[in-house]
């Protein structure tokens, strides 16, 4: 009946917009309650070398144990995190998490070699950055950084220099995430240089279907070997994408079919003795 009136058709929308949008604020508040009451947590899935099937390392990432919802995954509630500039908050937080679980698998003698946590672009540009993060540097824990492609885009920020020379003066790795999904500018790969690059779960997961998908993927290996990168393959699930990438030359695998993200609790029992 909306329909029938014309201009009546926002009556027939906007009940659901603002009932949308005020699902987003109460998210909002939420979150910022659990932040304070530290909500969030960190799970780890583990990556391996390609060649041994060792773990090489671990990516942190953020779930969010609503006292009414249940542990909500970083897609339930991530975008609206980003809109109202809380992501950067939520990074840092798994950033602590992550550093006071790895001081917990020392002191029980195990090691992950390297620890993964994923920055959002706001975080990135955050002029405080340097101070949020260099008391947290960890002579014994190595991390990495992990960056979507569309940052490089930004690349004359002051802000974001200024950041990613911090960055790499507390030895922190810089890793570019998701690649192959944004503007994998190969401009923005040359001028950053980053440690590590991962091709996105897109890519590989159709990689044991045709020979087409499988040269993509063998151009990209080749992209970041030629650039002396180091290259990560997500969305790994079966053995067959494990003897593909392996064939391929790929030098790191991660995904559902070796280990799925599991709690630090579990991931110090998968790890070896030192
Ligand atoms: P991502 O950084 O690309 O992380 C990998 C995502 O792929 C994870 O989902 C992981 O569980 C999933 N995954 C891993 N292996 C497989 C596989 O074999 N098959 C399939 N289908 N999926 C696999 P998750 O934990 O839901 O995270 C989703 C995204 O949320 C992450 O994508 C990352 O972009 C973002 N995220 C997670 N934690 C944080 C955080 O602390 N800060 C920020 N800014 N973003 C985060
Ligand atoms: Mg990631
Ligand atoms: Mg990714
Ligand atoms: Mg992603």
């Amino acid at each position: 009946q909306a329909k029938a009136e014309g201009r009546g058709q926002m009556h027939f929308y906007s009940p659901g917009l603002k009932s949308a949008a005020r699902a987003r604020r109460q998210c909002a508040d939420d979150m910022i309650i659990g932040l304070e009451q530290g909500q969030f947590q960190c799970v780890y899935q583990p990556q391996y070398a390609c060649s041994t099937l060792e773990i090489v390392g671990a990516e942190a990432l953020v779930r969010w144990d609503h006292p009414t919802r249940g542990r909500l995954a970083p897609d339930a509630f991530l975008d609206v995190a980003e809109d109202l500039d809380i992501v950067a908050k939520i990074d840092q937080v798994v950033f602590e998490r992550a550093l006071e679980d790895s001081k917990k698998w020392r002191a029980s003698g195990k090691h992950v070699p390297q620890i993964s946590v994923n920055v959002s672009a706001k975080r990135l540009l955050d002029p405080m950055l340097a101070m949020r993060i260099s008391h947290l540097a960890d002579e014994e824990q190595r991390f990495a950084f992990e960056l979507l492609e569309s940052v490089f885009l930004d690349d004359a920020d002051a802000n974001l220099s200024t950041n990613l020379a911090c960055i790499r003066n507390l030895g922190i790795s810089i890793e570019v995430d998701d690649f192959g999904t944004g503007h994998a500018s190969m401009v923005g790969l040359l001028n950053l240089q980053p440690d590590r690059l991962k091709i996105d779960r897109q890519l590989v997961m159709p990689l044991v279907r045709s020979q087409r998908q499988r040269r993509l993927v063998a151009s990209i290996i080749e992209i970041g070997h030629v650039l002396g990168i180091a290259v990560v393959a997500e969305g790994v699930e079966t053995q067959e994408h494990v003897d593909v990438l392996a064939s391929l030359g790929c030098d790191y695998l991660q995904g559902y079919g070796l280990a799925r993200p599991m709690s630090a609790a579990d991931l110090q029992e998968l790890l070896p003795e030192l």
